[in-house]
Protein backbone atom coordinates (compact mmCIF):
# COMPACT_ATOMS: atom_id res chain seq x y z
CA UNK A 1 0.00 0.00 0.00
CA UNK A 2 0.95 3.75 -1.07
CA UNK A 3 2.22 5.29 2.56
CA UNK A 4 3.25 8.72 1.27
CA UNK A 5 1.67 11.47 2.62
CA UNK A 6 1.51 14.46 -0.26
CA UNK A 7 1.00 17.56 1.58
CA UNK A 8 -0.53 20.36 -1.24
CA UNK A 9 -0.20 23.81 0.17
CA UNK A 10 -1.47 27.01 -1.88
CA UNK A 11 0.93 29.34 -1.90
CA UNK A 12 0.19 33.29 -2.74
CA UNK A 13 2.19 35.96 -1.94
CA UNK A 14 3.57 33.88 1.16
CA UNK A 15 7.56 34.83 1.06
CA UNK A 16 7.17 35.35 4.48
CA UNK A 17 5.82 31.72 5.26
CA UNK A 18 7.66 29.16 2.79
CA UNK A 19 10.59 28.17 4.87
CA UNK A 20 8.82 28.42 8.00
CA UNK A 21 5.86 26.06 6.77
CA UNK A 22 8.52 23.81 4.98
CA UNK A 23 10.93 23.42 7.97
CA UNK A 24 8.18 23.18 10.91
CA UNK A 25 5.80 20.80 8.60
CA UNK A 26 8.74 18.51 7.64
CA UNK A 27 9.81 18.31 11.12
CA UNK A 28 6.52 17.14 12.45
CA UNK A 29 6.55 14.10 9.80
CA UNK A 30 9.80 13.18 10.18
CA UNK A 31 9.25 13.11 13.72
CA UNK A 32 6.25 11.02 13.43
CA UNK A 33 8.20 8.76 10.59
CA UNK A 34 5.72 9.17 8.06
CA UNK A 35 6.75 9.50 4.89
CA UNK A 36 5.90 12.62 3.05
CA UNK A 37 6.48 14.99 0.49
CA UNK A 38 5.23 18.56 0.18
CA UNK A 39 4.10 20.26 -2.90
CA UNK A 40 4.39 24.14 -2.84
CA UNK A 41 1.98 25.63 -5.63
CA UNK A 42 2.90 29.02 -7.03
CA UNK A 43 -0.54 31.19 -7.18
CA UNK A 44 1.42 33.67 -9.56
CA UNK A 45 3.03 35.32 -6.50
CA UNK A 46 4.21 38.77 -6.89
CA UNK A 47 6.93 38.35 -4.72
CA UNK A 48 9.51 35.92 -4.01
CA UNK A 49 7.50 32.94 -2.95
CA UNK A 50 8.62 30.96 -5.86
CA UNK A 51 12.47 31.59 -5.65
CA UNK A 52 11.76 30.36 -1.33
CA UNK A 53 9.67 27.78 -2.78
CA UNK A 54 13.34 26.65 -5.07
CA UNK A 55 15.25 27.29 -2.11
CA UNK A 56 13.72 24.61 0.24
CA UNK A 57 13.38 22.39 -2.97
CA UNK A 58 17.35 22.33 -3.24
CA UNK A 59 17.78 21.78 0.48
CA UNK A 60 14.82 18.82 1.01
CA UNK A 61 14.36 16.67 -1.70
CA UNK A 62 10.54 16.25 -0.54
CA UNK A 63 9.95 19.55 -1.00
CA UNK A 64 8.64 20.20 -4.39
CA UNK A 65 7.25 22.96 -6.17
CA UNK A 66 4.76 24.29 -9.37
CA UNK A 67 4.93 27.49 -10.50
CA UNK A 68 1.58 29.08 -11.97
CA UNK A 69 1.87 31.42 -15.42
CA UNK A 70 -0.35 33.77 -13.26
CA UNK A 71 -2.72 34.12 -10.71
CA UNK A 72 -5.44 31.30 -10.74
CA UNK A 73 -6.68 31.50 -7.30
CA UNK A 74 -6.81 29.05 -4.32
CA UNK A 75 -9.16 26.19 -5.98
CA UNK A 76 -6.96 26.03 -9.21
CA UNK A 77 -3.49 25.77 -6.75
CA UNK A 78 -5.41 23.29 -4.91
CA UNK A 79 -6.50 21.10 -8.06
CA UNK A 80 -2.79 21.60 -9.53
CA UNK A 81 -1.35 20.22 -6.30
CA UNK A 82 -3.16 17.32 -6.16
CA UNK A 83 -2.80 16.47 -9.82
CA UNK A 84 0.65 16.25 -9.28
CA UNK A 85 0.85 14.25 -5.88
CA UNK A 86 2.24 10.73 -5.92
CA UNK A 87 0.89 10.07 -2.50
CA UNK A 88 -1.53 7.51 -1.01
CA UNK A 89 -3.33 9.63 0.56
CA UNK A 90 -3.06 14.24 0.21
CA UNK A 91 -3.33 16.57 2.27
CA UNK A 92 -4.77 20.15 1.71
CA UNK A 93 -3.15 23.00 3.90
CA UNK A 94 -2.81 26.44 4.02
CA UNK A 95 0.70 28.02 3.67
CA UNK A 96 -0.01 30.48 6.83
CA UNK A 97 0.06 27.80 9.31
CA UNK A 98 -4.07 29.00 10.00
CA UNK A 99 -4.39 25.50 10.36
CA UNK A 100 -2.02 23.58 13.29
CA UNK A 101 -0.26 20.94 11.32
CA UNK A 102 0.21 18.96 14.09
CA UNK A 103 -3.39 17.81 12.97
CA UNK A 104 -2.14 16.39 9.89
CA UNK A 105 -0.63 13.41 11.91
CA UNK A 106 -3.88 12.76 13.95
CA UNK A 107 -5.83 13.01 10.03
CA UNK A 108 -3.22 10.29 9.01
CA UNK A 109 -3.66 7.83 11.86
CA UNK A 110 -7.28 7.92 10.82
CA UNK A 111 -6.66 6.93 7.23
CA UNK A 112 -4.57 4.39 8.62
CA UNK A 113 -7.38 3.40 10.37
CA UNK A 114 -9.03 2.90 7.09
CA UNK A 115 -10.88 6.56 6.68
CA UNK A 116 -10.96 8.15 3.39
CA UNK A 117 -12.04 11.77 3.62
CA UNK A 118 -10.95 13.45 7.11
CA UNK A 119 -12.49 16.60 7.30
CA UNK A 120 -10.43 19.85 9.17
CA UNK A 121 -13.80 21.07 11.12
CA UNK A 122 -13.42 24.46 12.93
CA UNK A 123 -13.66 24.67 16.24
CA UNK A 124 -13.31 28.10 16.53
CA UNK A 125 -12.83 30.58 13.13
CA UNK A 126 -10.07 32.63 14.82
CA UNK A 127 -10.62 36.41 15.98
CA UNK A 128 -8.82 37.95 12.85
CA UNK A 129 -12.55 38.19 10.86
CA UNK A 130 -14.03 41.68 10.53
CA UNK A 131 -17.89 40.80 11.92
CA UNK A 132 -19.36 41.55 8.32
CA UNK A 133 -17.32 39.06 7.10
CA UNK A 134 -18.48 36.32 9.75
CA UNK A 135 -21.97 37.40 9.42
CA UNK A 136 -21.74 37.39 5.60
CA UNK A 137 -19.87 33.66 5.80
CA UNK A 138 -22.58 32.35 8.16
CA UNK A 139 -25.30 33.10 5.41
CA UNK A 140 -23.29 31.73 2.93
CA UNK A 141 -22.61 28.72 4.74
CA UNK A 142 -26.52 28.02 5.65
CA UNK A 143 -27.08 28.58 1.66
CA UNK A 144 -24.46 25.90 0.72
CA UNK A 145 -25.34 23.45 3.23
CA UNK A 146 -29.35 23.15 2.27
CA UNK A 147 -28.11 22.93 -1.15
CA UNK A 148 -25.34 19.83 -0.60
CA UNK A 149 -27.10 18.45 1.76
CA UNK A 150 -23.87 18.66 4.12
CA UNK A 151 -23.30 20.92 6.95
CA UNK A 152 -20.81 23.37 5.54
CA UNK A 153 -21.10 26.08 8.61
CA UNK A 154 -17.59 24.88 10.03
CA UNK A 155 -16.15 23.52 6.76
CA UNK A 156 -12.68 24.11 5.60
CA UNK A 157 -9.74 23.21 2.76
CA UNK A 158 -8.33 21.88 5.38
CA UNK A 159 -8.56 18.20 4.90
CA UNK A 160 -7.57 14.59 4.52
CA UNK A 161 -8.08 12.81 1.00
CA UNK A 162 -7.30 9.02 -0.06
CA UNK A 163 -6.00 8.71 -3.60
CA UNK A 164 -9.56 7.15 -4.28
CA UNK A 165 -11.37 10.23 -3.48
CA UNK A 166 -8.30 12.56 -4.89
CA UNK A 167 -8.86 10.72 -8.24
CA UNK A 168 -12.64 11.45 -8.38
CA UNK A 169 -11.87 14.75 -7.85
CA UNK A 170 -9.63 15.15 -10.52
CA UNK A 171 -12.24 13.58 -12.73
CA UNK A 172 -14.78 15.72 -12.18
CA UNK A 173 -14.60 18.07 -15.32
CA UNK A 174 -16.34 21.19 -13.79
CA UNK A 175 -13.90 24.44 -14.15
CA UNK A 176 -15.46 26.14 -11.25
CA UNK A 177 -15.05 23.32 -9.23
CA UNK A 178 -15.29 24.19 -4.90
CA UNK A 179 -13.09 21.69 -3.81
CA UNK A 180 -14.37 22.09 0.04
CA UNK A 181 -17.72 21.49 -0.92
CA UNK A 182 -16.93 18.57 -3.84
CA UNK A 183 -15.00 16.72 -1.55
CA UNK A 184 -18.21 16.50 0.51
CA UNK A 185 -20.34 15.87 -2.47
CA UNK A 186 -18.27 12.96 -3.92
CA UNK A 187 -18.97 10.52 -0.50
CA UNK A 188 -16.36 8.47 0.55
CA UNK A 189 -16.08 6.88 4.27
CA UNK A 190 -15.65 10.31 6.44
CA UNK A 191 -14.64 11.25 10.06
CA UNK A 192 -13.69 14.74 10.84
CA UNK A 193 -10.92 15.95 13.40
CA UNK A 194 -11.69 19.47 15.20
CA UNK A 195 -9.09 22.53 14.80
CA UNK A 196 -8.84 25.86 16.44
CA UNK A 197 -7.90 28.51 13.62
CA UNK A 198 -4.88 30.39 14.56
CA UNK A 199 -3.82 33.77 13.50
CA UNK A 200 -2.05 34.62 10.55
CA UNK A 201 1.41 35.14 11.76
CA UNK A 202 3.17 36.82 8.35
CA UNK A 203 1.19 38.94 5.86
CA UNK A 204 -2.01 39.32 5.51
CA UNK A 205 -5.15 37.49 3.74
CA UNK A 206 -5.42 37.34 0.43
CA UNK A 207 -9.27 38.11 0.44
CA UNK A 208 -11.21 41.51 -0.34
CA UNK A 209 -15.04 41.79 0.82
CA UNK A 210 -15.84 42.30 -2.95
CA UNK A 211 -13.72 38.47 -3.96
CA UNK A 212 -15.78 36.97 -0.88
CA UNK A 213 -19.07 38.00 -2.47
CA UNK A 214 -17.83 37.05 -5.98
CA UNK A 215 -16.65 33.83 -4.76
CA UNK A 216 -20.48 33.60 -2.52
CA UNK A 217 -22.31 33.78 -5.91
CA UNK A 218 -20.22 31.53 -8.02
CA UNK A 219 -19.98 28.67 -5.33
CA UNK A 220 -23.73 28.97 -5.03
CA UNK A 221 -24.76 29.23 -8.81
CA UNK A 222 -22.43 26.29 -9.35
CA UNK A 223 -24.75 23.84 -6.98
CA UNK A 224 -27.86 25.29 -7.65
CA UNK A 225 -30.31 26.41 -10.98
CA UNK A 226 -32.60 28.19 -7.52
CA UNK A 227 -31.77 31.65 -8.72
CA UNK A 228 -33.51 31.39 -11.94
CA UNK A 229 -36.57 29.84 -10.29
CA UNK A 230 -36.92 33.49 -8.79
CA UNK A 231 -37.48 34.53 -12.26
CA UNK A 232 -40.66 32.47 -12.41
CA UNK A 233 -41.34 33.79 -9.05
CA UNK A 234 -40.78 37.47 -9.61
CA UNK A 235 -43.28 36.57 -13.28
CA UNK A 236 -45.47 35.28 -10.98
CA UNK A 237 -45.81 38.23 -8.32
CA UNK A 238 -45.76 40.71 -11.33
CA UNK A 239 -48.85 38.91 -12.63
CA UNK A 240 -51.13 38.65 -9.76
CA UNK A 241 -50.55 42.36 -8.84
CA UNK A 242 -51.25 43.25 -12.71
CA UNK A 243 -54.25 41.06 -12.32
CA UNK A 244 -55.56 43.25 -9.38
CA UNK A 245 -54.46 46.48 -10.88
CA UNK A 246 -56.08 45.55 -14.57
CA UNK A 247 -59.43 45.08 -12.52
CA UNK A 248 -59.26 48.23 -10.50
CA UNK A 249 -58.43 50.05 -14.16
CA UNK A 250 -61.36 48.20 -15.86
CA UNK A 251 -63.88 49.24 -13.01
CA UNK A 252 -62.88 52.49 -13.17
CA UNK A 253 -63.11 52.86 -16.81
CA UNK A 254 -66.62 51.25 -16.28
CA UNK A 255 -67.47 54.13 -13.88
CA UNK A 256 -65.79 56.57 -15.15
CA UNK A 257 -63.22 57.94 -12.90
CA UNK A 258 -60.46 56.72 -15.46
CA UNK A 259 -58.09 59.35 -15.51
CA UNK A 260 -56.71 58.73 -12.27
CA UNK A 261 -53.87 56.52 -11.01
CA UNK A 262 -50.95 58.04 -13.02
CA UNK A 263 -48.38 57.68 -10.53
CA UNK A 264 -49.28 54.40 -10.19
CA UNK A 265 -48.83 53.76 -13.97
CA UNK A 266 -45.38 55.15 -13.20
CA UNK A 267 -44.65 53.09 -10.44
CA UNK A 268 -45.60 49.91 -12.10
CA UNK A 269 -43.21 50.74 -14.90
CA UNK A 270 -40.13 51.32 -12.72
CA UNK A 271 -41.10 47.86 -11.11
CA UNK A 272 -41.80 45.69 -13.81
CA UNK A 273 -38.49 47.36 -15.70
CA UNK A 274 -36.24 46.55 -12.42
CA UNK A 275 -37.47 42.90 -11.96
CA UNK A 276 -36.81 42.33 -16.11
CA UNK A 277 -33.36 43.90 -16.05
CA UNK A 278 -33.24 41.64 -12.50
CA UNK A 279 -34.18 38.38 -14.33
CA UNK A 280 -31.79 38.81 -17.13
CA UNK A 281 -28.88 39.84 -15.13
CA UNK A 282 -29.61 36.40 -12.95
CA UNK A 283 -30.11 34.20 -16.60
CA UNK A 284 -26.89 36.44 -18.05
CA UNK A 285 -25.00 34.96 -14.91
CA UNK A 286 -25.96 31.44 -15.71
CA UNK A 287 -25.48 31.95 -19.50
CA UNK A 288 -21.58 33.57 -18.83
CA UNK A 289 -21.21 30.13 -16.47
CA UNK A 290 -22.10 27.90 -19.27
CA UNK A 291 -19.71 30.14 -21.68
CA UNK A 292 -16.90 29.92 -18.97
CA UNK A 293 -17.24 25.90 -19.48
CA UNK A 294 -17.88 25.10 -22.74
CA UNK A 295 -14.58 27.06 -23.66
CA UNK A 296 -13.05 24.48 -21.89
CA UNK A 297 -10.14 26.77 -20.81
CA UNK A 298 -7.69 24.70 -18.44
CA UNK A 299 -7.87 25.69 -14.85
CA UNK A 300 -4.23 26.81 -14.43
CA UNK A 301 -1.50 26.49 -16.61
CA UNK A 302 1.81 25.34 -15.06
CA UNK A 303 5.06 27.02 -15.83
CA UNK A 304 7.71 24.95 -13.98
CA UNK A 305 8.00 22.83 -11.43
CA UNK A 306 11.26 21.89 -9.26
CA UNK A 307 11.77 18.68 -7.69
CA UNK A 308 10.59 15.26 -8.38
CA UNK A 309 7.13 15.22 -9.24
CA UNK A 310 5.17 12.41 -10.41
CA UNK A 311 3.27 14.41 -13.41
CA UNK A 312 4.98 16.67 -15.54
CA UNK A 313 3.36 19.18 -17.26
CA UNK A 314 0.28 17.93 -19.31
CA UNK A 315 1.40 18.09 -23.02
CA UNK A 316 -0.62 19.81 -26.20
CA UNK A 317 -3.21 16.79 -27.04
CA UNK A 318 -4.33 16.69 -30.77
CA UNK A 319 -7.67 18.33 -30.37
CA UNK A 320 -9.57 18.00 -33.47
N1 LIG B 1 -4.04 31.54 -1.74
C1 LIG B 1 -3.76 31.12 -3.04
N2 LIG B 1 -4.21 31.88 -4.09
C2 LIG B 1 -4.95 33.01 -3.91
C3 LIG B 1 -5.26 33.39 -2.58
C4 LIG B 1 -4.79 32.63 -1.53
O1 LIG B 1 -3.09 30.12 -3.25
O2 LIG B 1 -5.32 33.63 -4.90
C5 LIG B 1 -3.55 30.73 -0.59
C6 LIG B 1 -2.76 31.51 0.44
O3 LIG B 1 -1.40 31.60 0.12
C7 LIG B 1 -2.98 30.68 1.69
C8 LIG B 1 -4.38 30.12 1.48
O4 LIG B 1 -4.65 30.23 0.09
O5 LIG B 1 -2.08 29.60 1.78
C9 LIG B 1 -5.42 30.87 2.30
O6 LIG B 1 -5.37 32.24 2.00
P1 LIG B 1 -5.60 33.38 3.06
O7 LIG B 1 -4.76 33.11 4.28
O8 LIG B 1 -5.40 34.68 2.37
O9 LIG B 1 -7.13 33.18 3.38
P2 LIG B 1 -7.84 33.19 4.82
O10 LIG B 1 -7.02 32.30 5.71
O11 LIG B 1 -7.81 34.60 5.27
O12 LIG B 1 -9.20 32.64 4.53
MG1 LIG C 1 -5.12 32.39 6.10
Amino acid sequence: MNQLLSVVIPSFNEEGMIPRTAKTIAKLLQEAQIPYELLFVNDGSTDTTWEKIQTEAAANPRVKGINFSRNFGKESAIYAGLFYSAGGCCVVIDCDLQHPPEKIIEMYRLWEEGYEIVEGVKHSRGQTERYTHFLAAKCFYKIISRLTNVDMSRASDFKLLDRKAVNALLNIREKNAFFRALSSWIGFKTTSVEFDVREREVGETKWSTWSLIKYAVSNISSFSAAPMQIVSLLGLIMLLISLVLGGISLYQKITGTALEGFTTVIIINLFTGSIIMLSLGIIGYYISKIYDEIQGRPKYIVRGTCGDLKNTPTEPKDIL
